[in-house]
C-alpha cells in the first residue's frame, strides 16, 4: 500500500509538471517538479557575481549625498552578465514574485550575519503613480516583503512617496538631475518616520540618485537613521 501510495504521489508530480510545466526564469530550461523558479545551474552562476566589489564603487558614488548607516546588495549587475537577464526579468516581463523569492533567498545570509539588526521598518523605493499603473506592480516591494519576512522588520509601503515627474531629465547636468530626483520623493507623514532607524530597499542601485534622494526625503521628515538594501549593484553608468 505505502509504494501504491508512493508511486501515486510521484506520478500526481510528473503529471502536474506536464500539465504546468516550469521553466528556468534565467536560462528557459524545463525545471523538475520540486524546482520553482530558478535551476540549480543558475542559482550556482548568480552566486559567482556577488554584490561586495560593485557595492565598493557605489559607496563612492553616494558619498557626500546621503549618510546611510549599513548598505548591503547581494549581486553584482553589468551590462554583461545574467543578473542583468535576471532583473529585467523581475521589472518588465511581469515576474515580480522572483524578486520576493530572491528576496527570501538572500536573507537567511544576513540574518545569520546580524546585518540590518537595529532596523525598526522598513520602506520600498517607491515607483510614481503614473508608473505603476503602468507597470502593475512595484517589483521593489515584492523583493522588500522576501527579505524583510525573513528578517522579521515590519514592511510600511506608506512611509514614503513619489511624484510624477514632469519634464524629461535625460539633458539636464548631473547636480540638476540630482536635485530634481530629491523633489520626486516626499514623506506623507512625518510621525511615522520620527525617530525611526529606517532600510529603504530597491531593486538595483546605478547612480545613488535615487537612495539618496530617498534618504534625504527620510532624515528630513526626522529619521533617526537610514540604510539600504539592494538586491543588485550595478557599474557606474554615469
Ligand atoms: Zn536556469
Amino acid at each position: 500500500m505505502v509504494r501504491v501510495a508512493e508511486w501515486l504521489s510521484v506520478a500526481a508530480m510528473e503529471l502536474s509538471s506536464t500539465l504546468f510545466p516550469h521553466y528556468c526564469l534565467v536560462c528557459g530550461e524545463r525545471l523538475s517538479a520540486d524546482r520553482l523558479m530558478i535551476c540549480p545551474a543558475c542559482l550556482d552562476l548568480l552566486a559567482r557575481y556577488p554584490g561586495s566589489e560593485a557595492l565598493y564603487d557605489a559607496e563612492k558614488r553616494i558619498e557626500g549625498h546621503a549618510p546611510f548607516t549599513e548598505y548591503r546588495s547581494d549581486l553584482g549587475f553589468s551590462h554583461h552578465n545574467p543578473v542583468r537577464d535576471l532583473i529585467h526579468t523581475i521589472k518588465y516581463e511581469g515576474h515580480p514574485e522572483l524578486g520576493e523569492r530572491l528576496g527570501r533567498l538572500f536573507a537567511p545570509e544576513h540574518l545569520r550575519a546580524g546585518h540590518f539588526a537595529d532596523i525598526g521598518v522598513a520602506v520600498p523605493v517607491p515607483l510614481t503613480p503614473r508608473r505603476l499603473r503602468r507597470r502593475g506592480y512595484n517589483q521593489s516591494a515584492y523583493i522588500a516583503r522576501g527579505l524583510t519576512g525573513v528578517l522579521g522588520i515590519r514592511l510600511d509601503e506608506t512611509l514614503l512617496a513619489r511624484r510624477d515627474s514632469t519634464g524629461t531629465q535625460t539633458h539636464r547636468g548631473r547636480e540638476a538631475r540630482w536635485a530634481s530626483m530629491r523633489e520626486a520623493f516626499y514623506v506623507p507623514d512625518p510621525d511615522k518616520v520620527s525617530r525611526r532607524r529606517i532600510l529603504i530597499i530597491d531593486d538595483v542601485l546605478t547612480t545613488g540618485a535615487t537612495l539618496s534622494a530617498c534618504a534625504l526625503a527620510l532624515m528630513e521628515a526626522g529619521a533617526e537613521s537610514v540604510s539600504y538594501y539592494t538586491l543588485a549593484c550595478g557599474e557606474r553608468t554615469i
